[in-house]
C-alpha cells in the first residue's frame, strides 16, 4: 500500500490538525487549513512529503446555534473507513508507566493534476490499549492539559517511530506550531554517540544533526499561547528515560515550553508573516526567525466560475499563480464581474438553504468568518449601531457572518450571543445573517461569494490571517486593520483598504471602520458603472493572489528552509 509513497526520501510535516477534506473534520480553524493547503501545493508541485496528524476520530465539533444564539456542541464523529485505509504497523510509546500502542491510516491526497502525497492519521483506540488511552488520539483540543501532553507524546513521539516503522526514509521534518516539538527528543535519543567517542563531560546527543534536519514554524504572537508543562508533569507522563537536565536546558528551566523546545531543536524558525516574525524575534531573543509568508491553495481556493476565467486567460496558473500577476490586464471586466456574480449567486443560495434569509444579489454583501475568539474581535462592525445603520440608510447592505468558538472558550462563545441580538437589533434596517458550522466548504463559499471581506482583529494578535487571501483569489478586495499579512498585501484603494495605520487601532476606533465604508468602499461599489469596482477586483487577484498563494510559500520552505 505504501510501496509507492517510500522508495523516495521525504520532508515528514507534523500538524496537529490538518485540514484535507471538509468531509473530515480533523481540524479546527487557520491552522489546519495551512496544513491542509501546505500539502496539497506539495502535491502539485511535486515536492515528496508526508503529512503526519491525528486521527481526532470524533472531530473538532458540528456547531449548531438555538434561536438565543448560544453555541450546541455536537460530536462530529467520522468514520475513518470511509476514506482512509489502517496500515498493519504499530509501535509503542511510554505514557505514565503503560505502553501505548500507536498504528497510522493512510489517507491518500490527490491533487486535481494527478500529484498524490500520503498523509498518516495517528490513532491509539486499539484493542491492546487501556480504554483510557484509546481516547487519547480521540478529540481534538480536547480536555486538559494532561490530555493534551499524551497526544503530543502521540504526534511526535509516536509519529517520529512510526515513520521509521513504516519504511519512511526521512530528510527532513517539519513542525508546523510546537505541538509536535517532542519529535526533537525521539531524534535525539536516534542520534547519540556512543559513549567510547565521547569526552568527559561531553553530551551524547548529537544536536547538529537533529537541528539541520527539523524546520519550525511558530503561529502565536502572545507568550500565553505557547503550550508548556510543569517538570512534575513531564516526570509523571512522559517517562522516556530522558535526563530530565537536557530537557529543562533546551525547553526551559520552570516549565517545558514546546515552543522553546522546538526553536532550540531547529535550524530553520518561520514566523507566518513578517510582522509576526519580527514578534517572534523579540518574544524569543537570540533566535533567527525567518519570514515565510502564509498562503493559500490556488486551485482549493478559486471559486468555479474564476477557475474557468483563469483556465481561460491565464492557462497554467494552477502550478504559477504568478500568472494571475496579469489578471489585471489580461482578463476582460465583464469576465472578472460575471464571475463575481455567478459566486455570489451561490452564497446566496447557500444563505437561503442554511436560514431561510434571502439576500440581494444587487447590494453590498460584507462578510466576516472565522474562529470567534476576543482578539478576532467579531462585534467591532457592531461598535456604534446607529452610525452603521445611517451609513445603511445611505448604501443599503448586508452583513453575513460565522464561525465556531472553542467549546471551552466562554469568551468566545458570549461573542456569537452578542452578535445574535446586534442582529435581532438590526432587524428590518439591516439584514444580518449568522451561518452555521464554519468549515472549509462554507468558507469556499463565503470569501468568494461576498463583496467586501472584513478583518478587525486587535493587533498585533494575527499573525497572519488567511481568509482574506481567500477573498483575494476571487477577486474580493479586503477592508481589514492592518495586521499579520496584510500589512505586506494592502495597497490602499488598489488591493482593498486599510483601517487605521501600522500603529493599530483601538476598541474606541470604529469610526475609522465606518469612515471608510461609507466614504470610500460603499460609494465605489454603487458606482460600479465607471469601472472603478472591477479594478479594485482585479487588482485584488494580480497583487495580492499572485503571490499569497501556498505554491510560493512551499516552494521557498523548499530552497530556504528545508536541509535536504
Ligand atoms: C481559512 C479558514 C480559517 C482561517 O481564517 P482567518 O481569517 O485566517 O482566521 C478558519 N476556519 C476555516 C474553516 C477556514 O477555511
Amino acid at each position: 500500500m505504501l510501496d509507492e509513497f517510500i522508495h523516495k526520501p521525504r520532508i515528514a510535516y507534523f500538524s496537529m490538525e490538518i485540514a484535507l477534506r471538509c468531509e473530515i473534520p480533523t481540524y479546527a480553524g487557520g491552522l489546519g487549513i495551512l496544513a491542509g493547503d501546505t500539502m496539497r501545493s506539495a502535491t502539485d508541485l511535486g515536492l515528496p512529503m508526508v503529512a503526519v496528524s491525528l486521527i481526532s476520530r470524533a472531530g473538532f465539533f458540528r456547531q449548531e446555534i438555538d434561536d438565543t444564539g448560544r453555541q450546541l456542541e455536537q460530536a462530529a464523529t467520522w468514520d475513518p473507513r470511509r476514506w482512509a485505509q489502517a496500515l498493519d504497523a504499530k509501535i509503542a510509546v511510554h505514557i505514565e508507566d503503560r505502553t501505548v500502542w500507536i498504528r497510522a491510516w493512510l489517507y491518500v491526497l490527490e491533487g486535481h493534476m494527478g500529484g498524490r502525497q500520503p498523509v498518516l492519521l495517528l490513532d491509539t483506540d486499539l484493542d491492546e490499549n487501556e480504554s483510557s488511552d484509546r481516547e487519547i488520539t480521540h478529540y481534538l483540543y480536547g480536555g486538559g492539559p494532561i490530555y493534551r501532553l499524551k497526544q503530543e507524546i502521540v504526534l511526535g513521539i509516536g509519529g517520529a517511530r512510526l515513520l521509521q516503522a513504516l519504511g519512511f526514509t526521512i530528510r527532513h521534518y517539519h513542525m508546523n506550531e510546537g505541538h509536535s516539538a517532542l519529535l526533537g527528543l525521539e531524534l535525539m535519543r536516534r542520534y547519540t554517540h556512543s559513549a567510547e567517542h565521547l569526552r568527559p563531560g561531553e553530551s551524547p546527543y548529537d544536536f547538529p544533526r537533529v537541528r539541520d534536519m527539523c524546520s519550525f514554524t511558530t503561529h502565536t504572537p502572545v507568550e500565553a499561547g505557547h503550550d508548556r508543562y510543569s517538570y512534575d508533569l513531564i516526570r509523571r507522563i512522559l517517562d522516556n528515560g530522558f535526563d530530565i537536565e537536557t530537557i529543562k536546558r533546551l525547553a526551559g528551566d520552570e516549565n517545558l515550553n514546546m515552543t522553546r523546545l522546538a526553536l532550540n531543536l531547529s535550524e530553520y524558525v518561520n514566523g507566518v508573516a513578517r510582522k509576526h516574525a519580527e514578534i517572534s524575534s523579540a518574544m524569543f531573543p537570540g533566535y533567527r526567525v525567518h519570514a515565510i509568508t502564509n498562503g493559500v491553495h490556488p486551485y482549493t481556493w478559486a471559486a468555479e466560475p474564476f477557475r474557468q476565467i483563469f483556465d481561460h486567460y491565464l492557462p497554467g496558473w494552477c502550478h504559477e499563480p504568478q500568472l494571475l500577476i496579469r489578471a489585471d490586464c489580461c482578463i476582460p471586466d465583464a469576465a472578472i464581474w460575471q464571475a463575481h456574480v455567478q459566486a455570489k449567486q451561490l452564497l446566496i443560495e447557500k444563505v437561503q438553504a442554511l436560514t431561510g434569509v434571502v439576500l440581494q444579489p444587487d447590494i453590498a454583501v460584507i462578510g466576516f468568518a472565522r474562529r470567534m475568539t476576543a482578539y478576532k474581535r467579531p462585534d467591532f462592525l457592531f461598535s456604534d449601531l446607529e452610525r452603521l445603520q445611517l451609513i445603511a440608510h445611505k448604501y443599503p447592505f448586508q452583513i453575513v457572518l460565522a464561525g465556531k468558538a472553542h467549546p471551552m472558550d466562554e469568551n468566545g462563545k458570549h461573542l456569537i450571543e452578542q452578535l445574535h441580538a446586534q442582529a435581532r437589533a438590526l432587524k428590518g434596517k439591516i439584514t444580518v445573517v449568522y451561518l452555521p458550522d464554519y468549515d472549509m466548504a462554507l468558507a469556499q463559499t463565503l470569501t468568494a461569494g461576498a463583496d467586501v471581506w472584513l478583518n478587525t482583529p486587535l493587533p498585533p494578535l494575527e499573525a497572519s490571517g488567511t481568509s482574506g487571501m481567500k477573498a483575494a483569489f476571487n477577486g474580493v478586495p479586503n477592508l481589514s486593520v492592518l495586521d499579520g499579512w496584510w500589512i505586506e498585501a494592502c495597497i490602499e484603494g488598489l488591493t482593498g483598504w486599510a483601517i487605521g495605520d501600522a500603529a493599530g487601532i483601538n476598541d474606541g476606533d470604529a469610526a475609522m471602520l465606518y469612515d471608510k465604508l461609507e466614504n470610500l468602499v460603499l460609494p465605489l461599489y454603487y458606482g460600479r458603472s465607471d469601472g472603478g469596482w472591477v479594478r479594485l477586483m482585479k487588482g485584488a487577484i494580480s497583487k495580492n493572489a499572485s503571490y499569497f498563494n501556498s505554491h510560493r510559500m512551499m516552494r521557498r520552505y523548499a530552497t530556504e528552509a528545508y536541509n535536504w
